[in-house]
């Protein structure tokens, strides 16, 4: 599959989506970019040909090392079908969410931390886990099966906790096809309805926030596999930290429990290496919704946004305590994240900055906080 002009940043910093436990980041499945240098060459770098460049290109950044022109990228065979978990579980008093934490922590490794499942579970504040999952070729018994310990736990438990979980299974191919959603289930997405847009282009209603986002603050992290065998620490940790702020783990960002042909493909990669030590990946953030600096009355509540900004400081402070050395992905973290070479690429970046001296010797394409952007 041919790949042009769109989202070169998404692919050339690595690129995951909820299918990602299972075939891997998008930077895993380049086979070939073609690429203006900055001494105005066209390039090709493939496995063959300027093979440091291609390794470099995937997953070292977009705006770093050319102009990407095409990219080739292998294509995977579809999962047969998706699924949707949504739901929350409320735990009504803080020490019994602790102790869901806890039991949540014992569950992920065996149950959710493989190639099947995608998406988030959120922690909040209020005490609820809010679960948001995708789940590949498995039928709603199946997943329901999976589910069964934990919610029996919960279940026999009533005092503490209360919620409902619901499942849903579609056939693969109907993912992104607007006429099976609109006779479904019509409030899952949202129609582009603006004029002169192509029929069927929609995006999910639950993104709607996306397109006009104004981010107080943006803080990521990857959590790494073995922390998970001490569920009762781990607990603590999350605990303490969802006091302070909200927080999503994606199990399809980090890649600890990926199958090997993902993890073959990953590890030919630039990606930071910590990603396969990474049983998830952390979101800690908080934005509003058509907030536009400049504009007048339109503008930020700055003094909320700073409020909240320190609030997700302290949650993230905690996290990053107890996961020295964990780094996260370059794509989606802080803008002002301490020792970024090591954050977004650890042991990668010495030979990456080497690779970006050859190609890029003067420096001309220079991002923030992208590769060589320190000299
Ligand atoms: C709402 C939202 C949701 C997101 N969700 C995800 C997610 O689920 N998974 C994920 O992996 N990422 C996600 N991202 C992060 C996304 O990967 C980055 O924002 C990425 O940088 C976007 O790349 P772009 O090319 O689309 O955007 P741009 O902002 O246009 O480009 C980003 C950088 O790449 C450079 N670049 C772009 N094209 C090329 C090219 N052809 N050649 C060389 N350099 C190029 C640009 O110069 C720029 O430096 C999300 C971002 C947002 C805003």
């Amino acid at each position: 599959m041919h790949v042009g002009r769109r989202n070169g940043g998404v692919i050339l910093g690595g690129g995951f989506g909820a299918l990602s436990k299972r075939f891997g980041s998008a930077a895993g499945s380049m086979l070939e970019a073609e690429l203006v240098t900055a001494d105005g060459k066209l390039l090709l770098a493939n496995e063959y040909q300027n093979a440091d460049l291609f390794w470099a290109l995937r997953g070292g950044g977009g705006g770093t090392f050319g102009v990407v022109t095409r990219l080739t990228l292998r294509t995977h065979e579809s999962p047969k079908t998706i699924g949707g978990l949504n739901g929350t579980i409320s735990a009504s008093s803080d020490e019994a969410f602790r102790k869901l934490l806890a039991r949540f922590i014992r569950f992920y490794p065996e149950n959710l931390n493989n190639q099947n499942w995608g998406e988030t579970v959120k922690l909040t504040s209020a005490n609820e886990l809010k679960v948001s999952l995708t789940f590949l070729d498995l039928s709603e018994e199946e997943a329901r099966q999976v589910w069964k310990p934990l919610q029996d736990w919960v279940t026999a438990r009533p005092d503490d906790y209360s919620g409902e979980l619901s499942f849903m299974v579609l056939p693969f191919r109907d993912l992104w096809n607007l006429d099976y959603w609109q006779k479904n289930n019509p409030s899952v997405v949202q129609v582009d309805n603006r004029e002169g847009q192509p029929r069927g282009q929609f995006w999910w209603a639950t993104n709607q926030k996306a397109v006009s986002e104004y981010i107080y603050n943006y803080k990521s992290r990857w959590l790494p596999a073995h922390l998970f065998a001490e569920p009762e620490k781990l607990a603590d940790t999350l605990f303490a930290a969802s006091r302070h702020w909200q927080f999503s783990l994606y199990v399809n960002k980090g890649l600890a429990g990926a199958p090997r042909g993902a993890l073959e493909r990953d590890r030919k990669t630039s990606i930071n290496p910590a990603v396969f030590e990474a049983s998830a990946w952390i979101l800690m953030a908080a934005s509003e919704a058509h907030a536009f600096p400049g504009v007048p009355g339109q503008g930020p509540d700055h003094e909320k946004g700073k409020a909240i900004a320190k609030k997700i400081d302290a949650g993230m402070k905690i996290l990053r305590q107890a996961t020295p050395g964990a780094g996260t992905y370059s794509n989606e973290a802080d803008y002002h994240e301490p020792d970024w070479q090591r954050a977004f690429w650890g042991t990668n970046y010495p030979r990456l900055k080497r690779i970006k001296q050859k190609y890029d010797p003067g420096n001309m394409f220079r991002t923030h906080h992208s590769v060589g952007s320190e000299t």
